[in-house]
């Protein structure tokens, strides 16, 4: 057996030969730090920690690394517009880098929530400025770029097979142009360096360079700094399935012009979350954030089982009704794994299961269904250590025990209760109990007094 994923680049599965025995090199495109990440844009991060999981579960050593924008994302994918993190900052009347800790932060917070583990590389662009000049000046070199009156370009018809990735049509785009081309050579060309003069007002985050006073445009950061960390070939590169046509199709186009060799064996990428049968994104909003589930009283894992319930290729609809049935399915889940005993033994069978289904193309909703027929064969042998090993791919926590956090209220009202059940005072005591039941908690009378629940 071996690990099948589906190369966007061949659209094919195909079965997974790293460059090095020695260790897997894998670069997720991550978020960019202007706004809240909604449960959609977590998506890519579920699916880069699975597929890592997945990775050192056949064996492998993975070095991991995950960018940060924190400049030159502009409004437009077509390079105008305004700075996504200048337009932030201006808003809420703070500087740029601020916005940029801030928002990095609750990002940190949600995965940590959705059990994620962190790459062994968090990158930020704002911190390679001087690698994405120097990868800047290899194409000038190389004769891949021009300078308009707002900036450096990248000419994409100077490179062979542009458009490779995404399958574009470039004669269709060429015939059309119905994109406004202002200077550029080509509807395909972007920007490598914007001038701060192509901005309105004064720019908080710009630099010097040799070509003149400005900021890296999106593309340029992701090449270099994964050629940086990891080197001028990898692996693996994963990011949303929207990064296919413009984001990813032109990461190719310079790391390769600058080069010579491949940038990426493996491109992998994950389907939107929609709502509604809607894509949806940060700028149009309407998807919910980790917290906001949190507090209509989901789990961030029961938001995991969720996906993992699903393909990463496949659009998945997002409601709360749906959420609510797969809450009580992963509870059902998780109560039978905390009752399991640990007899010590690694149920073979089951496990061999799990691993043909994750080796197709990380196929969660098969290795789900593997895990709950362990768990209800009443004659398996080594449940315990089987479903801990399966767990360790699925993130989960199912044999973790909840440390139930009790609010104050509710211990005070249980106090009151125990009281005034010794003063004999029955309906004071049931009332006391109806107000913690209402509060999602339940009270059981014990030998030794009461304990409390959750319900
Ligand atoms: P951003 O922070 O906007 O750069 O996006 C971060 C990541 O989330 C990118 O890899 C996007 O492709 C991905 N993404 C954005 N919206 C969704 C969505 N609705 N479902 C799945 N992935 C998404
Ligand atoms: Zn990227």
């Amino acid at each position: 057996m071996a690990l099948k994923i589906y190369n966007t680049l061949t659209r094919k599965k195909q079965i997974f030969k790293p460059i090095s025995k020695e260790q897997v090199t894998m670069y997720n495109c991550g978020p960019t730090v202007y706004w809240y990440q909604h449960i959609g844009n977590l998506k890519a991060y579920i699916f880069a920690d699975l597929l890592r999981r997945t990775l050192e579960f056949e064996g492998y050593k993975v070095k991991q690394v995950i960018n940060v924008t924190d400049v030159g994302h502009l409004t437009s994918d077509a390079d105008e517009g305004e700075d996504k993190m200048e337009k932030a900052a201006k808003k809420e009347g703070k500087t740029a880098q601020e916005i940029a800790k801030y928002y990095f932060s609750l990002f940190l917070q949600d995965l940590a929530k959705l059990n994620i583990e962190l790459p062994n590389i968090w990158c930020k662009a704002t911190e390679h400025i001087s690698e994405q000049i120097e990868l800047i000046k290899r194409l000038e070199k190389n004769g891949f770029t021009y300078r308009t009156s707002d900036g450096i370009y990248y000419d994409t018809s100077k490179f062979k097979n542009y458009g490779k990735l995404a399958r574009l049509n470039i004669e269709g785009l060429e015939a059309g142009k119905r994109i406004d081309m202002r200077e550029k050579r080509n509807p395909t060309d972007f920007a490598l360096w914007k001038f701060s003069s192509s901005q309105e007002g004064k720019r908080q985050q710009e630099w010097d360079s040799p070509w003149g006073v400005g900021f890296p445009g999106w593309h340029i950061e992701c090449s270099a700094m994964s050629m940086k960390y990891l080197g001028e070939t990898i692996d693996i590169h994963t990011g949303g399935a929207d990064h296919i046509p413009i984001h990813h199709t032109n990461e190719i186009a310079q790391s390769e012009a600058a080069t010579g060799k491949k940038f990426v064996n493996y491109w992998m990428h994950e389907e939107f979350l929609t709502f509604k049968g809607e894509k949806v994104s940060k700028s149009k909003g309407g998807l919910f954030t980790i917290s906001e589930l949190e507090e209509k009283g989901f789990s961030p894992l029961v938001y995991r089982y969720f996906l993992l319930n699903g393909s990463y290729r496949k659009q998945i609809d997002f409601s709360l009704d749906i959420l609510e049935n797969i809450k009580n399915s992963y509870t059902r889940l998780k109560n039978i794994c905390q009752n399991l005993v640990d007899d010590g033994q690694i149920n073979e069978k089951y496990l061999k299961e799990f691993k043909k289904a994750m080796e197709d193309d990380l196929n969660t909703p098969k290795a789900l269904a593997v895990l709950w027929e362990l768990v209800r064969d009443e004659k398996a042998k080594g449940k315990y250590q089987t479903v801990k090993k399966m767990d360790e791919v699925f993130g989960l926590k199912l044999l973790e025990k909840e440390i139930l956090e009790i609010p104050e209220e509710v211990n005070k009202l249980a106090e009151q209760r125990a009281e005034a059940k010794k003063q004999k005072n029955y309906k004071l005591a049931d009332e006391l109990r109806e107000k913690v039941n209402k509060l999602g908690f339940l009270i059981n009378d014990t030998k030794e007094g009461y304990e409390i629940k959750k319900q």
